[in-house]
């Protein structure tokens, strides 16, 4: 199969023409979330950039298994040091709950933002915790060919070892000797034969919960440990795409090399592809700023930086309109004008239907078309895609109004267009990006509950059980907790 793709490839910092190691197949590995929080937009431009990259592999006719993992334990809060607490076990502790309570809590709402934003699910989405004896498995190679040493119950990568054969740094372009510069003395580091050295297994202190039986100690796989045993275990030794946000380029994905290549005795990845960070107002996100936006927060409209509620289909749009590997900066005019972008391109799609024809068109078609899918071609140019989009859609209103006219053929052509790009690959949805259908449904379920509600307060007890009954018939279940009742389709 021959395409015209190129993908910027991070490891050779140059667009690459796409060719797969074993076409049609494509294996691509993205680095998922930490569920130990919300969904915030950073997470989003995560999902979307290889969301988009997926559904055109897909149109381009690859097969293609995409492995998106869900880091449940090892990630610690200085993750760049290795140390520090477990992001899960913390939040499970104020939460007052176990840790896999809270992966299950925040892995389901992190999957119902992900639907609502029409994100698709990827082949495989595997859990680190599941995944600990092949961890351990690739930690043993590692001692064995001489890349790994243990002290005091902890397994640590041995940089210096390494690099007498090897290169760490290619990735982020990085020399040790900057590394070491700026690489901070901090605690319980002492262990380590060189501040560069990560932990492949670490020994847990007693009140650790998560920690599994080994050859070295009771304790706890290393944060970068996982990507690289999970992918080689569901895509091979090498494998086409690896992806995630720009800030894991360093050190988590040059780790995740160096311990291929420890192991096997080569780099797993063919394509390294990075998507950029969301800035708000021109900030970096952070908690000291509180500018940490949720996606419920832009779904209602909640956080005091809003100024209105947001539907999925435009913040859909507005990450799009920006280049993955650009930054890209969050406001609400930026939104505002995605909103109203949105509603034309709908309104345009509608409108397709309803176009007259003539004998001849009054534009060309085919090289707009070509443009467009030669802009995705082009490193995923998402914004250049929709700009010729929205040039279909001036076209489109101007035959509406009689300006300009389409011929039979080309509106078919027209069409296909628009729902193979706009629907398949950029997967703007008008059911779910029009504002109105959701929220009607959800307005119309709080008037339900809001009636069964009273109902039970009233010890009608046959009436709040036909509402419950009758919409389980019609495939709505109500679930009642402490903090109120929820409603979700079967
Ligand atoms: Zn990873």
């Amino acid at each position: 199969m021959e395409h015209k793709l190129s993908i910027y490839n991070s490891i050779s910092r140059a667009k690459e023409k796409f060719i797969p190691v074993n076409s049609p197949n494509v294996g691509l590995y993205v680095c998922g979330p930490t569920v130990y929080g919300e969904p915030h937009l950073g997470h989003i431009r995560m999902a979307l950039t290889y969301d988009i990259l997926f559904r055109y592999l897909l149109y381009l006719g690859y097969k293609v298994r995409y492995v998106r993992n869900i880091t449940d334990v090892g990630h610690l809060e200085e993750e760049h040091f290795g140390s520090g607490e477990d992001r899960i076990a913390k939040r499970a502790k104020l939460e007052q709950l176990e840790p896999m309570e809270i992966v299950q809590k925040y892995k389901n709402i992190f999957n119902d933002i992900f639907k609502k934003l029409n994100i698709l699910p990827p082949s495989i989405e595997p859990l680190a915790s599941g995944h600990i004896i092949e961890q351990q498995l690739m930690i043993k190679k590692i001692i064995d060919n001489g890349y790994g040493y243990t002290k005091n119950g902890s397994v640590y990568f041995d940089i210096e070892a390494y690099n007498k054969k090897h290169r760490y740094g290619r990735l982020s372009g990085r020399n040790i000797e900057d590394m070491l510069n700026n690489t901070r003395k901090l605690d319980g580091q002492e262990e380590k034969k060189n501040p560069l050295d990560f932990a492949l297994w670490k020994k847990a202190s007693p009140e650790h919960i998560m920690k599994w039986p080994s050859e070295w100690s009771e304790g706890f796989p290393g944060w970068h440990l996982e990507c690289s045993a999970m992918s080689t275990k569901y895509l091979g030794k090498t494998f086409d795409i690896h992806g995630g946000g720009m800030d894991l380029l360093f050190p988590h994905h040059e780790c995740e090399i160096a311990q291929s290549v420890a192991a096997n005795g080569k780099s797993h990845v063919k394509y390294w592809i990075h998507n950029n960070m969301i800035t708000i107002e021109g900030q970096k996100m952070a908690k000291s700023l509180n500018n940490f936006i949720t996606l419920n927060e832009l779904f209602t409209g909640t956080h005091e930086k809003l100024q209105k509620a947001y539907s999925p289909g435009t913040i859909r749009l507005f990450v799009l309109q920006a280049h993955y590997r650009s930054t890209l900066d969050f406001s609400n005019e930026a939104l505002q004008a995605s909103e109203k972008g949105l509603k034309r391109l709908m309104s345009a799609y509608e409108m397709l239907d309803k176009l007259k024809v003539a004998n001849k068109s009054s534009f060309e078609i085919d090289s707009l078309i070509d443009a467009c899918l030669g802009s995705l071609n082009d490193d995923l140019n998402t914004p250049i895609a929709i700009s010729y989009i929205f040039d279909t859609v001036r076209i489109i209103n101007n035959i509406n109004d009689g300006k300009e006219s389409i011929s039979e053929i080309d509106l078919v052509k027209l069409k296909d267009f628009f729902k193979s790009v706009v629907i398949d690959i950029l997967g703007l949805h008008p059911e779910k990006s029009l504002a109105g259908s959701d929220d009607m449904e959800n307005r119309l379920m709080d008037v339900i509950i809001g009636i069964r509600n009273n109902a039970r307060q009233n010890k009608d007890f046959s009436t709040s059980d036909m509402i419950r009954d009758k919409l389980v018939e019609i495939g709505i279940n109500l679930k009642d907790t402490k903090d109120g009742t929820s409603w979700e389709k079967d």
